[in-house]
């Protein structure tokens, strides 16, 4: 620690008056807004590029089931006509090259520490600056701490025994190699069912030798309907962006989708199928968040849909036990985040793929020739673990950050987060979020581009007004958690687990269902957080 605090002296003089932890979309937008107010920036970032999400996950099939011409950064119309998505639902390398082209069209890196993992940023009461230091030892400081971490970036490893010993190749997917694995004519196990796993599978299906999925819980998927856009699509969405980020920011999630006024309930059985042979036939997430508004309020509406959905995977997958398999039981449809496919029900058809039910045959461990199961011992060259992340508070949990008197944050929040609007977190002055726990989150980036603005808005009105400390206050935490709280209280999703719920049976002590978004829609939640800036910021006490 005194070598730490020697170094942030050392970088006293030209000291940053902001440090941003992260360099994926939610960081480099914030520094470019900052940057715009003339402040001094330093970005910290664990990977050795720009891109987050984007540099980390690049497994096999990696793409956005966002509408790519809703995904990309709105702030500049010169970005925007200058950029050519290739698909309506791009690829990783073509996310990460646009990644790239912003850093480099706004001259970004010169502000970004890369391989720069934070490890612990404690806050000074009598200077109100916060110190970060790096895995290296390297110390920062600044007034302000803007955590820009995203939510899917704490990645887990299953805790099954024997996980060491595996001879073999084994990557989780959010550690894939630059220079990708050889999977050709390989035996190749995969572990986990959820929306990486379901893409990674329908990619490399076709390629490795055998690919066994070891599944643990069934997801409901549809398909994603991915195409190339044309020459005339491009000019026709280039011409119209004004329109369609108006269009998202109409809707609940920020997609294009919006929920449909009728009922699942209340319209005929042969309008309800109909509905739903159109949506499922629709690319994108228009049959998850542009459903009857009652399907993911309502359990009898949603058994429907389930139903309708089982009867897809009956007819798709061509063995009726693996079939059967591949529905979920324990979840209605949409109760956890949607996975879109293209093709995902049909490797199932293939010779060289075999679905393991491990509730059927649980794992034992983890051998060096690859998984045993209580029935029999399956040899893989390649094992994936596609095993998700410990969402929204693990990147949080993972880096040791301290408010005044000492307090951990993992303490503060180990029963449910205590923040403000989602961007401040309850006794730790200075410290801003975005995208952390208890704001509306859909289509990312939209979310992102609105945090950043706001707490852009409040770092210009600290600046305006020579406050050098912001920080919440009791009553308005205590209204604000009643009100995430009660608008998560009717929906189906509360009550499943996921990572969307804070569940991770791989982390010790995620087994509680919580809260961790806000969910009475991005409109409302636009309402609010402009309400506050408006008043001047009343809600938040300044020093
Ligand atoms: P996930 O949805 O949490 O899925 C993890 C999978 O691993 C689950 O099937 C889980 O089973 C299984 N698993 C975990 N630990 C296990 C263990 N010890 N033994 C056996 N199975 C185990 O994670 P993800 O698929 O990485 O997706 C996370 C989120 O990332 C998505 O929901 C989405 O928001 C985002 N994502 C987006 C895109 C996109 O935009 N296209 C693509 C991929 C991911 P249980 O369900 O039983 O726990």
């Amino acid at each position: 620690m005194v070598a730490a605090a020697q170094q942030a002296d050392t970088n006293a003089s030209g000291r940053p008056e902001a440090i941003i932890i992260g360099a994926g979309i939610a960081g480099m937008y914030q520094l470019v807004r900052l940057r715009e107010l003339g402040m001094r920036v330093q970005v910290l970032e664990a990977g050795g590029d720009v891109g987050g999400t984007w540099y980390w996950n690049r497994y096999p099939g990696a793409r956005f089931d966002s509408e790519s011409w809703t995904y990309g950064y709105s702030f500049s119309a010169e970005l925007l006509q200058e950029w050519n998505w290739p698909e309506h639902f791009a690829a990783q390398p073509d996310t990460l090259r646009y990644l790239n082209h912003v850093a480099e069209r706004f001259d970004l890196r010169r502000d970004i520490r890369f391989n720069a993992r934070v490890n612990a940023a404690h806050f000074d009461d009598s200077t109100n600056a916060w110190t970060v230091t790096l895995e290296s030892g390297e110390a920062f400081c600044a007034p302000l701490l803007i955590s820009a971490l995203g939510p899917l970036s704490a990645h887990t490893l299953p805790n099954i025994p024997g996980r060491e010993s595996f001879a073999g190749t084994a990557h989780h997917t959010a550690r894939w190699p630059c220079a990708g694995v050889d999977l050709k004519d390989k035996r190749v196990g995969i572990i986990g069912t959820g929306a990486t796993a379901i893409q990674t599978i329908q990619t490399i299906a076709r390629e490795v030798g055998h690919l066994t999925v070891f599944q643990r819980t069934p997801n409901w998927a549809a398909p994603l309907h991915n195409r190339p856009i044309t020459a005339e699509e491009q000019l026709r969405i280039k011409a119209s962006y004004p329109e369609i980020f108006e269009r998202c920011r109409q809707t609940s999630t920020c997609f294009i989708h919006q929920t449909d006024p009728r009922k699942a309930l209340e319209v005929s059985a042969a309008e309800r199928e109909a509905f739903w042979e159109k949506l499922y036939a629709e690319p994108g997430f228009g049959i998850w968040v542009g459903n009857f508004q009652d399907v993911l309020v309502d359990a009898e509406a949603n058994a429907l849909a389930s139903a309708f959905m089982a009867k897809k995977i009956r007819e798709r997958v061509k063995d009726p036990t693996v079939a059967e398999k591949l529905i979920p039981k324990n979840h209605g449809f949409g109760t956890r985040r949607l996975p879109l496919e293209s093709g995902y029900f049909e490797v199932y058809n293939q010779p060289n793929v075999r679905l393991v039910d491990i509730n059927e045959t649980p794992i034992e461990c983890i051998t060096p020739r690859g998984i045993r199961t209580t029935a029999e011992e399956h040899e893989l060259d390649v094992l994936i673990y596609a095993t998700g992340f410990d969402g929204v508070t693990g990147p949080y949990d993972r880096i040791d950050i301290r408010g005044p008197g000492g307090l951990r944050l993992k303490d503060a929040w180990a029963d449910t987060p205590r923040t403000y609007l989602g961007m401040l977190a309850e006794g730790f002055p200075n410290l801003l979020m975005v995208l952390g726990p208890h704001t509306a989150r859909g289509n990312i980036p939209r979310n992102i581009e609105e945090i950043v603005d706001w707490l852009t808005g409040l770092v210009r009105h600290m600046r305006g007004h020579d406050q050098a400390r912001v920080e919440t206050r009791p009553e308005a935490v205590q209204e604000w958690a009643d009100h995430v709280e009660q608008a998560a209280a009717g929906l189906l999703f509360s009550q499943v687990r996921s990572w969307q719920t804070g569940v991770n049976r791989n982390v010790e002590g995620r087994d509680v269902l919580r809260v961790l978004g806000y969910y009475g829609g991005a409109v409302a939640y636009r309402r609010q957080v402009e309400a506050v800036a408006a008043g001047g910021y009343r809600e938040l006490r300044f020093g």
